[in-house]
């Protein structure tokens, strides 16, 4: 494996800390931003990217009365996001004892589509918590509804940074900021397991290599469709970036409304969250970092 796919293969798994390190470690051109990597003009190319999320969500309301225990409600969460999550490592140890026994090769990850039906005796076990009785006509098929529905919601850990990018990485002597802009994004917080989304502006000032641009609403895409805190996911579209052209800078804006937020806690309905990651000449140069800004918020 090259360093680049080792790099962005193990991106996926990073810490919030191990992910500063990340960036404390990524060696931008600083000194030579000018003479190699430099621009010889100060136009930017700014791209937009219009994206239409196929699958329409269904609303169904259900009035809860009866809060019977929290605990259990709890416990069954917590089965969920293990389900989720531990596909992805290698933490199916009953999955192993089953595939010994059967002699199926070892090396292959069982499909996603694989947890259904656990996930959805997981929220059948939620429903049940929740006070509410899972035979009930409306709520027949909602187990595996919900189950496939949050198997979606969760599909960027089915996916790798090293499969997107591979062949999208083009040598090429651009020395004008990138921007792609208003990328939308679906993503899930980690802390209450509720939606929260919004658009991912992207800009990179390339130093003899240049990307895709699809390639990065893809970055996207495989970063906001897990469980996520916006903050994290900021840092793992810039760490991507970098990692792949090593440009001379990377800056990423989110803006995001949180479920969470909106719809509990503190209910504040327009209230937007704006997180940032500014990496090389976008950290040090203020005039690059205000450049793009003023760009992204055209
Ligand atoms: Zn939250």
């Amino acid at each position: 494996m090259s360093k680049l796919s080792r790099q962005l293969s193990d991106l996926s798994d990073l810490s919030a800390s191990e992910l500063n390190e990340a960036i404390d470690d990524t060696n931008f051109p600083h000194t030579n931003v000018t003479t190699q990597c430099g621009r010889s003009n100060n136009s930017s190319k700014i791209y937009e990217i219009i994206q239409n999320d196929g699958e329409s969500s269904e609303n169904d309301i259900t009035d809860i009365n009866n809060h019977s225990s929290l605990n259990d409600i709890t416990e069954t969460t917590t089965k969920i996001i293990n389900g989720l999550i531990n596909n992805n490592n290698n933490n199916n140890n009953s999955n192993n004892n089953i595939k010994s026994t059967l002699n199926i090769d070892t090396n292959k990850k069982p499909t996603r589509e694989a947890l259904l039906p656990e996930l959805s005796s997981s929220y059948r076990l939620l429903l049940s918590g929740l006070g509410e009785d899972p035979t009930r006509q409306g709520l027949l098929k909602t187990p595996e509804r919900a189950a496939k529905a949050m198997l979606f919601f969760t599909k960027g850990y089915d996916q790798s940074i090293e499969d997107v990018l591979n062949g999208a990485i083009f040598d090429e002597n651009h020395d004008e900021m990138v921007v792609v802009k208003d990328i939308e994004f679906f993503s899930m917080c980690e802390h209450h397991l509720v939606p929260f989304y919004g658009r991912v502006s992207i800009g990179y000032l390339p130093c003899n290599k240049i990307l895709g641009l699809s390639k990065l609403a893809r970055i996207v895409e495989i970063f906001s469709r897990r469980l996520q805190v916006q903050e994290r996911l900021s840092k793992q579209i810039a760490v991507a970036v970098t990692h792949a052209v090593q440009p001379a800078g990377v800056a990423v804006v989110i803006e995001g409304v949180h479920m969470c937020m909106v719809m509990r806690g503190v209910q504040k309905i327009n209230s937007k969250t704006v997180t940032s990651t500014m990496l090389g000449v976008f950290r040090d140069d203020p005039k690059t970092r205000e450049e793009f800004l003023n760009l992204v918020n055209k």
